[in-house]
């Protein structure tokens, strides 16, 4: 054992390693990062898109809106002068805007608020040539953080166009409110991408760790270290998973230390018997003069371990065939005669102690199951009552049924087994009295076959003190569903 624990921890170099570019950690990071690039994207643009589009439409309305006032104005006139414009233009006040200009028909200024063209000029706007063709004309643009929108409307007098009117706004207000909108977009998003950055940076790395912790720790139980437990921290999947694990280490390690010392209890149980044989096959070998008596006692002897022997494969076997998953019958077994075939059996050795057997039996006990294995059950407990009683003692045996249960009770006024090992004698190779048990024959395996078998059955089993001392054993099997004919 020792020799090879030594072995555990060694690297294995054939393990899984995670393929370059399919990393959990990798993909996680790629994908929230595209999702918060296209997040940020959309926070970037669309805002800025949509106050711009609003900025336009009421620029449009405005700006329509003092064109027609203007046109309206000027259209009671039936011939445009530049003296007659400028009146009305005096009459209509101070503008707002940074450009009115007024055409004739043939696109001739008449009137400019700006004086950057004298009257007599013609005015090379695209706006008053598209008016003067009787079209109201609206544009606007936003660069370098100004809106300059222009409009023109034709003047019209009875069906006729008599000239055209230009306006034209230079807003660096609205343009600048919009422009700071936008760098504190640009700000936000470099924020939100440093600290989602971070997090998922954080994340990532904590989730490997512990990943990594889980997986060294698999690596470490599939080398055969079973007592390795993991400690994760939080109350997420992983701490779940890891709790999960150190349940299953826990289990394979208690089933581990079962089987080793099934092992060792087993080999111990076979070299004692071997042992004799050999002791005593030596000594009829050494001795040149033994009596033939001595040495028939000394066969005899021989004969007994042999039997032991046998006694103890058996056992091993039944256990085993059990551990491997048996198929167990399923066929009606009336248990009145199985007491009858055990009782005939163990007469002579219940004669031979002085032990009475008395019985109590209702009829009509029928349990589904391998009539074998009902008949090892019953034997083995009344066996061990005769084997564990007084001289001249009683062992009871009493089948009866309650609702839906059978069951078998064997009681003795034997030596009785303290509170203390009612719970271990059922484990394998487990005895109160070993000498006591060795001296009637005892493998130690009886009661744990006892134990498999009714489990096998669907059962269970009890045991405890009998009122005035002995043991009493009880064994209760689900009754069939429906009534079954039984042999
Ligand atoms: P064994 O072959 O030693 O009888 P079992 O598995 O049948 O092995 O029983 C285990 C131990 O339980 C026995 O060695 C004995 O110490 C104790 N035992 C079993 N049956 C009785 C009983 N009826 N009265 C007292 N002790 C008992």
């Amino acid at each position: 054992m020792a020799a090879q624990s030594h072995q555990f921890h060694q690297p294995d170099l054939f393990q899984d390693q995670v393929a370059p570019g399919h990393s959990l950690q990798l993909k996680f990071a790629v994908s929230s990062m595209v999702i918060i690039a296209l997040v940020l994207l959309i926070l970037n643009t669309y805002p800025l898109i949509a106050s711009q589009e609003l900025v336009f439409k009421t620029k449009q309305t405005a700006l329509q809106n003092e064109a027609s006032v203007v046109s309206g104005n000027l259209s009671g006139l039936e011939t445009l002068t530049s003296e007659r414009v400028d009146r009305i233009m005096e009459v209509l006040g101070e503008s707002n805007l940074d450009r009115v200009l007024v055409t004739d028909p043939e696109g001739m200024v008449l009137y400019d608020s700006t004086g950057e063209a004298e009257p007599g000029q013609y005015a090379l706007l695209q706006e008053v040539v598209l008016a003067l063709e009787g079209n109201d004309v609206f544009q606007s643009t936003f660069q370098s953080s100004v809106f300059r929108s222009s409009a023109a409307s034709p003047i019209v007098y009875r069906n006729s166009t008599i000239g055209a009117v230009y306006l034209y706004e230079y807003d660096s207000e609205q343009g600048l409110l919009l422009t700071g909108l936008q760098n504190n977009l640009v700000r936000i998003s470099a924020v939100v991408c440093v600290l989602s950055l971070l997090t998922s940076i954080l994340l990532s790395v904590s989730m490997t760790s512990r990943l990594n912790s889980l997986l060294s720790a698999i690596r470490i139980l599939r080398e055969g270290e079973y007592s390795h437990r993991i400690s994760i921290e939080g109350k997420d999947e992983l701490a779940v998973l890891a709790g999960e694990f150190n349940r299953l280490t826990q289990r394979l390690e208690e089933t581990d230390q079962v089987q080793r010392r099934f092992i060792s209890d087993a080999s111990h149980e076979l070299k004692t018997p071997l042992a004799g044989i050999q002791l005593l096959s030596d000594s009829i070998l050494q001795s040149e003069e033994m009596d033939p008596e001595t040495m028939r006692d000394f066969v005899s002897d021989i004969g007994k371990e042999a039997a032991r022997l046998n006694r103890i494969t058996e056992h091993l076997l039944a256990l085993s065939r059990m551990d491997n998953g048996r198929v167990v019958l399923h066929e009606p077994v009336r248990l009145e005669k199985t007491v009858e075939d055990v009782l005939r059996m163990l007469e002579p050795l219940a004669d031979s102690r002085g032990i009475t057997f008395e019985v109590e039996v209702q009829e009509n006990c029928i349990v589904l199951g391998g009539e074998d294995d009902l008949y090892q059950v019953l034997f083995n407990l009344v066996e061990n009552a005769i084997k564990y009683n007084l001289p001249a003692g009683l062992v009871r045996i009493i089948l009866g049924k309650e609702e839906s249960r059978v069951f078998l009770r064997v009681e003795d006024t034997g030596i009785g087994i303290p509170e203390s090992e009612r719970e271990k004698i059922f484990d394998r190779f487990y005895r109160v009295d070993k000498a006591r048990s060795r001296e009637a024959g005892g493998t130690g395996l009886g009661l744990s076959i006892v134990r498999d078998t009714v489990h096998l059955h669907g059962g269970w089993i009890g045991v405890g003190p009998r009122a005035g001392g002995g043991t009493w054993f009880q064994a209760t099997f689900p009754a069939p569903e429906r009534e079954v004919p039984a042999e």
